[in-house]
């Protein structure tokens, strides 16, 4: 192909339409591809079907030599590799299932410079053997995929990943390009220290999915809600996600019942069976998946309508990229989650086996989860925040915003909590500033001298839930920040300062959300 004919942008414009067929990049890609070529580092945040891939796959080609692409799930690797062979791209995969040799003829063939693109898992990176052998191959390239495993902060951290500082050591001149769909601002930052990358390009490309309608109801009865859901949708592809096996079973079971096509998927159902279950799935032939969380890792299906938590999810990032599923061909969908303090309190004995550090942030990151479902502002604004995205006006297209509850002027309440922060030098948790307020002498406090703060006491006249709720608001709205990486200390942000020094304004609801329990009202 003659694909290396004029500058390397458009060379790199040639190859997306001689082996990809696209006629132009999308947003962002062209800039990641553009900083690749310059053997620079790269950081590329961007929701899933986003088009990651293309963003190392493109420079793998332009450039001389080979991109080494660390994934951690198998099936993802062989899919990408299947689909690049078929775009006649030399593309091959190395991990455990690979047998001596195959493995001998791939090693050959990156030896020689005929491949464009070698996949191999972490474990497979990282021994001796491995890394003797990639000293004869001219590397183009470390992409390294799903990125967000290799920092403890992420959602999904996996042990193995944590090695691949040695990179960086080994191959100081190769540029790596991290890529991932989900990471907060704390694991990005975390990505590139593990990856001992000083100086990387960082690209977020926009978390919006405009398309999908966002709406969290308390579960009353959850069949009884689901139903009516469904009635309103005959014939539309959807998703639900439960916490249980067993509760995917029962649950596509009722439905079934109901007369609703829908076969339940998780990780104990035959290979075989899951596998027709997506691929019916996929032709329409069956209406409704019942899921674990195992359904959905790379499937594409552009036409779902709907995705029901009816469970909740473990955090933010989960809940993003599951209702991600829905709506991928741009037309609306709709994402439902079913909130019950019940189900907050499963996930938090899921995680009583984390070791102490581990189980402290996933409960942090829960907690945030439960302040997007207890949200009194534009969900979207939320959840963007959470992603370290600002959006400027409310969406519109989600339950807060089509019925907003009351809000009172709360700029003094914000105030007084922002300047407890700020007096306490940003170093005290959620908890030691509700104490503060409420002029709770205990030890730490007593530790720190903050009973010699002015602020200390001015709010004894609120009850601990209301401060609380007030504090969590103000998290919501990206007027504080939570520092996980050191004990879960508040921080104040550049919009604090505005409520702080000029007088902004800020709207706080009254009413302060009780705990949902399985059968009470939706709070206001
Ligand atoms: P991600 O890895 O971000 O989830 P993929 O790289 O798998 O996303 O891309 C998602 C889909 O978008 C794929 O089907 C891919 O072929 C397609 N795609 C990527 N880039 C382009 C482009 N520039 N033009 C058209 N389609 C694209
Ligand atoms: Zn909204």
């Amino acid at each position: 192909m003659t694909n290396r004919v004029g500058d390397p942008l458009t060379q790199a414009h040639t190859v997306l339409k001689n082996y990809f067929g696209y006629e132009s990049f999308r947003p962002l890609q062209q800039e990641v591809i553009t900083n690749v070529l310059k053997q620079q580092d790269s950081m590329v945040l961007m929701p899933t079907g986003g088009g990651k891939s293309m963003c190392f796959q493109v420079p793998a080609i332009v450039m001389e030599g080979t991109c080494i692409v660390i994934s951690p799930l198998i099936a993802l690797m062989e899919d990408q590799v299947e689909g690049l062979k078929r775009n006649g791209v030399a593309a091959a995969c190395l991990h455990r299932g690979v047998g001596f040799q195959e493995q001998k003829i791939i090693e050959d063939q990156a030896r020689s410079g005929q491949l464009h693109l070698l996949y191999v898992s972490p474990e497979k990176l990282l021994s001796q053997q491995f890394f003797d052998f990639l000293k004869h191959v001219k590397i183009n390239l470390f992409a390294i995929d799903e990125a967000h495993c290799i920092s403890f902060w992420g959602h999904d951290f996996r042990p193995e990943y944590s090695k691949l500082y040695v990179l960086k050591h080994v191959f100081p001149e190769v540029p790596i390009i991290a890529l991932t769909a989900t990471a907060d601002k704390l694991t990005r930052r975390d990505i590139l220290h593990q990856l001992r990358i000083k100086e990387a390009k960082t690209f977020i490309s926009s978390f919006d999915r405009p398309n999908i309608f966002l709406q969290v109801v308390p579960a009353e009865n959850r069949k009884k809600q689901l139903l009516s859901f469904l009635s309103k949708r005959p014939n539309q592809a959807g998703i639900i996600y439960c916490l249980s096996r067993k509760s995917t079973e029962d649950l596509a079971y009722k439905l079934r019942k109901e007369g609703i096509i829908a076969r339940p998927y998780h990780a104990e159902i035959p290979h075989a069976e899951r596998q027709k279950t997506q691929a019916d799935f996929l032709r329409d032939k069956i209406q409704v998946v019942v899921a674990t969380i195992a359904f959905g890792m790379g499937i594409d299906k552009s036409n779902v309508r709907w995705v029901v938590h009816y469970n909740l999810p473990k955090n933010i990032e989960s809940y993003y990229q599951e209702i991600g599923r829905g709506g991928r061909d741009g037309l609306n969908a709709h994402a439902l989650l079913f909130y019950t303090y019940a189900d907050v309190i499963r996930q938090q004995q899921m995680l009583l086996n984390l070791p102490e550090d581990r189980r402290q942030l996933q409960e942090a990151k829960l907690d945030r989860l439960k302040h997007f479902t207890e949200a009194h502002i534009c969900r979207r604004k939320v959840l963007l925040n959470y992603f370290g995205e600002e959006l400027q006006q409310n969406c519109g297209q989600c339950d807060v915003c089509k019925t907003p509850p009351k809000t009172v002027d709360g700029t003094v309440t914000a105030q007084k909590i922002l300047s407890a922060v700020y007096r306490c030098q940003q170093m005290a948790s959620a908890q030691d500033i509700v104490d503060i307020l409420r002029g709770n002498n205990n030890t730490t406090i007593q530790q720190q001298g903050w009973h010699q703060l002015k602020t200390f006491g001015i709010g004894q006249e609120i009850p601990f839930a209301h401060w609380h709720s007030y504090v969590h608001q103000l998290m919501n709205m990206g007027y504080l920040d939570i520092a996980y990486e050191a004990n879960f200390q508040l921080r104040l942000t550049p919009k604090s300062e505005q409520v702080l020094f000029q007088q902004e304004k800020v709207a706080l609801q009254h009413r302060v959300a009780q705990k949902v329990q399985e059968s009470s009202p939706k709070p206001a």
